[in-house]
């Protein structure tokens, strides 16, 4: 997988961050996606290249022991590949808290299909992409296995810099292309074909990422989609209704879901200071200085801009929600953002709220001294803070009373 692919896999998925690192690579993943971007997982994500013409594995899916028995006797193959469908990547060198390594298993007895799906389903597999609790195995994929002679990297992403999608190949092998071409010249064909299908793929579903790892390549010499991952582009939800319709949120955290309906974007972290920013930049500086003054976010809300106040209430009602959270602290800078906006939501959301732990409240910009008004007529127990580091302060000191 690549570098950036395995961040964003990461990225939504830990939940144990607590080094800058991990943060950088949340806030990345927040920051260049709008809303989120729909993953499918492998079985759907072949659905949709099977329809566009792309190689993959005859398959089946099953969500009991049995009737990933039954797909195996049915495949009638020589050898058989059992394969744990979870988002995260990397399930080949997964291991199961049933004691079973490996979210990818390879046999030809059938009856072993049967056992290793026991051994899957209902457990949860961790891998380098996962929490470090891994994720429960509802289905498994069971298809025909094939020989691979020879495994290639290869993707599509929509990149930014290039302001369109880029194609990102790795041979391995060390095999040299030209020798290919010279002496089976009808692989390249082959090939070619496969990615102009992906391509076609790419465009017709709206992707932000198509990702075959392996893309393979039999001793026959057919090239087959061996890995699927789809990413989708969230913008495009309106004219992609069958895709989208495919998404289940099971592996998505429920605050994250819940405040992407509101447009906001919502990171849990592993401390006790709620953090409600806007932009990405703030919420690391944020962040940043809370772990200065000694205390550790509980997460952090990313209110964007063009704000209104429903949103705001919305926010604090996702922060309030969790039970790690001790005290809020709420930093905006009004660019785009009327301060006076936040101050009313911040007040109206404290009294119907019923607020119960401590609000320190730095708000900086446009219309900031109605706001600071707003906040100091409302005789609600806020805590004003003047600037990033006295707002930091206060909210760790507000947990140590
Ligand atoms: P990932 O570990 O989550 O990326 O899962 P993959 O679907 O990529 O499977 C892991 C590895 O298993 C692949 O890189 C292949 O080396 C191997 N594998 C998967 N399917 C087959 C198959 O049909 N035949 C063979 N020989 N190997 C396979
Ligand atoms: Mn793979």
């Amino acid at each position: 997988m690549a570098a950036s692919m395995a961040s964003q896999a990461a990225a939504r998925g830990l939940r144990t961050a607590t080094s800058k690192h991990l943060l950088l690579d949340k806030l990345k993943c927040t920051w260049r996606s709008p809303r989120r971007w729909l993953n499918l997982q492998e079985y759907q994500s072949k659905k949709l290249m099977q329809e566009s013409g792309v190689a993959v594995q005859r398959f089946y899916v099953a969500d009991t022991a049995s009737e990933a028995l039954e797909a195996a006797k049915r495949l009638d193959a020589k050898e058989i590949v059992l394969k744990a469908q979870i988002l995260a990547g990397g399930r080949g060198k997964g291991v199961f808290d049933s004691g079973l390594k490996g979210g990818v298993h390879l046999t030809k007895d059938p009856a072993v299909v049967g056992e290793l799906a026991n051994k899957m389903l209902g457990f949860n597999l961790t891998t380098k992409q996962t929490p470090k609790d891994g994720v429960k195995v509802k289905m498994v994929m069971v298809a025909e296995a094939l020989d691979i002679s020879r495994e290639t990297y290869f993707a599509i992403l929509m990149d930014r810099a290039c302001n369109g999608p880029v194609m990102v190949g790795s041979p391995q092998g060390g095999m040299d292309i030209e020798e290919v071409a010279a002496s089976s010249p009808e692989l390249i064909f082959k090939a070619a074909d496969q990615i102009k299908r992906l391509y076609d793929l790419f465009l017709k579903v709206d992707a932000t990422q198509v990702e075959v790892n392996p893309l393979g390549e039999t001793p026959e010499g057919q090239v087959v989609c061996f890995d699927a991952k789809i990413s989708f582009d969230d913008n495009a939800e309106f004219r992609q209704k069958a895709v989208f319709a495919m998404d289940d949120m099971t592996e998505s955290d429920p605050t994250e879901t819940e405040a992407a309906k509101w447009d906001l974007k919502y990171i849990g972290l592993d401390g006790n200071i709620a953090c409600f920013v806007n932009g990405a930049g703030l919420a690391m500086a944020t962040c940043d200085i809370i772990d200065l003054h000694g205390g550790k976010p509980a997460n952090f809300l990313d209110l964007g801009g063009g704000v209104k106040e429903r949103q705001v209430y919305e926010a604090f009602k996702l922060l309030t929600a969790d039970p790690k959270v001790e005290a809020i602290l709420v930093n905006i800078f009004g660019g785009i953002v009327n301060c006076a906006v936040i101050a009313n939501g911040i007040t109206k959301a404290c009294r119907e709220l019923e607020l119960k732990v401590p609000l320190v409240v730095r708000l900086e910009g446009t219309n900031v001294n109605e706001a600071k008004r707003i906040l100091s007529d409302s005789g609600l127990p806020i805590t004003a803070a003047e600037n990033l580091d006295d707002a930091a302060r206060k909210a760790v000191a507000a947990i140590k009373k």
